[in-house]
């Protein structure tokens, strides 16, 4: 074990560049949710590779924007800035489609970190062609003396190597922090929330996704089935209706694909059981924010 090598990345970005399918690509499980929507996560989350000769430990961020209201933004804000803490390299994501304004935030503190930083060019599979990446990757390098350029397709898997092996190289030789067989610094429980929370974000259009927190009430395994029960909390009545949807049909089918997603995820059969309950302003309100998991 003398030349083991183990440290710390973390992936920062502007919201939905794919950080977090990135991460779960790199570590080889689902380990952070994803959707179509930005901002989908909301708490910084480890995940853990651990090969041979190599351990490494991602941290997924929210994703970072220079100002954000309410305590659950100012929360997700504050996950993403220190998670530049004691890490040994950064991966910037950005998209195939260009560097945009939102990117520019991130650019500045990743670059600000004194730290080696890793451009990541996400989501390649959207353009026709490899030559036509050419100008962004030149623009890139003007920007900043990044130690790599590396083009991904993180949705299949698409040159993912490529960047554990730019990564490898920057850490160092160190026993592992962590057991070979963990995957997360997350519970089980965790996950179990987010993956309602996943398909509350996919399901569910406009102001829905952002007004629910999912708070576990039970996470209990009884004779090979683990019995999960769930509150979802939303800030309106209004709200309550469209998550229930006519005759409860949007909460089953919400219900369904939570309950598959956590077979694959924990192995076994899941029985889960879901709820909705209404807490006024729950985002703006730091008591119902602890009580919901969101703590620094
Ligand atoms: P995050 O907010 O940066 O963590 O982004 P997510 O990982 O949640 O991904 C945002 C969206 O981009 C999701 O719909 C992903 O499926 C999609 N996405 C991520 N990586 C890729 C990719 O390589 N190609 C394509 N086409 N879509 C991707
Ligand atoms: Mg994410």
């Amino acid at each position: 074990m003398t030349d083991y090598r183990c440290g710390r990345v973390t992936l920062v970005g502007r919201p939905n560049v794919g950080k977090s399918t990135l991460l779960n690509r790199l570590v080889g499980a689902k380990v952070s949710i994803t959707s179509p929507r930005p901002q989908t996560t909301r708490q910084r989350l480890l995940g853990i590779k651990t090969a041979d000769a190599v351990q490494i430990v991602y941290v997924d961020t929210p994703g970072l924007h220079p100002a954000q209201g309410g305590q659950l933004g100012q929360h997700m804000n504050r996950a993403a800035r220190t998670s530049l803490d004691g890490v040994d390299a950064i991966v910037l994501v950005i998209t195939a489609a260009g560097w945009t304004q939102a990117d520019e935030y991130p650019l500045q503190l990743a670059t600000a970190a004194g730290l080696p930083v890793i451009l990541a060019i996400n989501k390649i599979d959207q353009i026709k062609d490899r030559p036509s990446l050419l100008p962004l990757i030149e623009l890139s390098a003007k920007k900043f003396g990044f130690t790599e350029i590396v083009p991904v397709a993180a949705l299949r898997g698409e040159n993912v190597d490529a960047l554990e092996r730019a990564l490898i190289k920057l850490l160092p030789v160190q026993p592992p922090m962590y057991p070979a067989d963990q995957i997360t610094d997350r519970s089980e429980r965790f996950l179990a929330a987010e993956l309602v929370r996943e398909q509350v974000f996919r399901g569910f259009s406009q102001e829905i996704p952002y007004a629910v927190a999912v708070q576990i009430e039970k996470f209990k395994r009884e004779k090979g089935v683990l019995h999960v029960a769930a509150t979802l909390w939303v800030e309106k009545e209004g709200q309550k209706a469209i998550l229930i949807g006519k005759g409860g049909e949007q909460m089953k089918t919400t219900g369904t694909r939570a309950r598959l997603a956590m077979q694959k995820a924990f192995g076994g059969k899941v029985h889960l059981e879901l709820w909705v309950k209404v807490r006024e302003h729950w985002s703006d309100d730091a008591r119902a924010l602890k009580t919901f998991g969101y703590e620094d």
